[in-house]
């Protein structure tokens, strides 16, 4: 990252890379146009690296989503004095007021994600946080400034309020989370519905535009009309084909695990750069549609209206002989060494020794290392931070 963290790309384009998220930058001869504004913590960062570089005023700001890493870190320039207009599609709106209802839960779901201490990711709860947008659109919006056209697209995505921005004069696309450097972020399995079909439409749109620069929400920035061409090309194809064969699976009468289990990326696009599994998986976009589409019961009678899981596990491990016997066996299957390793099947041994047992010390030693040695052998982030949470939890007493 460059110090201050701001690269010029074009004349007069810059891309500001205060932490893992980007904010885009456009000056016009009427003043500014930032695309997003980073997360609370990055807001001093943002204003001094966009100030380093220009004094002209700051016209606009436009939010591709209202995520709390992209919309909420503006606070540098407001406290200077600067007054913005903020444009946004207008599901940012409800947005904010569903954060401020779903803080606990969005605090704990984001902290067990990447990993971290609830206290350091503070969510926004109250009127103070936010920076409700002046103006927002429904399907798509014109805006020029100094003479330049800023063309605003919504398309639903990772979110149901995304923007992409292009800017056909610096044949600059801006395209917030529709794509940055890893397999899309459309299946998390902690958060609100993604919609991996609108996203392939929205990506074959912008591969059609001929950008020849491409500043996303996160990771570097591109270059390149066939390059950028080919990242939303093949973006499109990957989520196309997880949505086919998923909806196959559904109207087949096959059950969420059987449509996940069978779900196979084709070995070209498995073995694009831009589309390594290390945030989200495959798996998960296959079931954030399932529950688009399917409900959320898993297709196990039992699990319909489940006796408590205390309860079950506490049946299996008495039929098992006990917890040593189910501690013991899954230390085999967690073995890399034993024939029959299979870590998920240890997960599930150790999950339920410590679920009927949670005041056993090897039980929870177990459980602890299992799920650490689940989230060590996982590429995705949104993987890791559950099994991490989980192996944390077993590892911790509650006293
Ligand atoms: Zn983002």
């Amino acid at each position: 990252m460059p110090t201050p963290p701001i690269t010029e790309v074009a004349p007069r384009t810059w891309i500001v890379q205060p932490s893992w998220v980007n904010a885009a930058c456009f000056e016009t001869d009427e003043g500014l146009v930032l695309v997003d504004a980073g997360q609370a913590t990055d807001a001093e960062r943002i204003h001094s690296a966009v100030r380093s570089v220009t004094a002209a005023p700051l016209h606009t700001v436009i939010f591709t989503h209202g995520h709390v890493d992209h919309a909420f870190g503006l606070w540098g320039f407001l406290d200077a004095g600067e007054r913005p207009r903020i444009v946004a599609h207008e599901n940012v709106v409800p947005r904010f007021r569903r954060y401020a209802r779903t803080a606990g839960y969005n605090t704990a779901a984001n902290a067990r994600q990447f990993s971290v201490d609830p206290a350091t990711v503070p969510w926004p709860r109250d009127d103070a946080h936010f920076v409700w947008p002046d103006l927002t659109y429904t399907d798509a919006l014109v805006l020029t400034i100094g003479g330049e056209e800023f063309h605003l697209h919504h398309a639903r995505g990772e979110t149901d309020d995304a923007t992409w921005v292009w800017v056909p004069g610096r044949r600059t696309l801006a395209c917030g989370d529709f794509w940055f450097n890893v397999s899309p972020n459309c299946g998390n399995p902690q958060k609100v519905q993604r919609y991996p079909e609108a996203w392939a439409d929205a990506a074959d749109a912008m591969a059609a535009l001929g950008a020849e620069i491409l500043l996303p929400g996160h990771s570097l920035h591109q270059t390149g009309v066939d390059h950028i061409r080919h990242l939303f090309t093949v973006q499109a194809e990957y989520l196309r084909t997880i949505v086919d064969q998923t909806l196959t699976g559904l109207n087949a009468g096959l059950t969420h695990d059987e449509i996940v289990a069978a779900l196979e990326i084709p070995a070209h696009l498995a073995a694009e750069p831009s589309l390594q599994p290390r945030y989200d998986r495959p798996e998960f976009v296959a079931r954030n549609l399932i529950r688009q589409y399917g409900g959320w019961w898993n297709g196990r009678a039992a699990d319909l209206m489940p006796a408590p899981a205390p309860a079950w596990t506490a049946e299996i491990v008495a039929l098992a002989g006990g917890v040593a016997p189910v501690v013991a066996r899954a230390r085999v299957l967690a073995d890399p060494a034993a024939p029959d390793h299979d870590l998920a099947l240890a997960c599930h041994l150790a999950e339920w020794a410590v679920t009927a047992a949670p005041d056993d010390p090897d039980a929870r030693a177990c459980a602890a290392a299992v799920f650490g040695a689940r989230a060590a052998a996982e590429p995705s982030l949104m993987g890791i931070g559950i099994y991490g949470a989980a192996a944390r939890q077993a590892g911790s007493r509650p006293d």
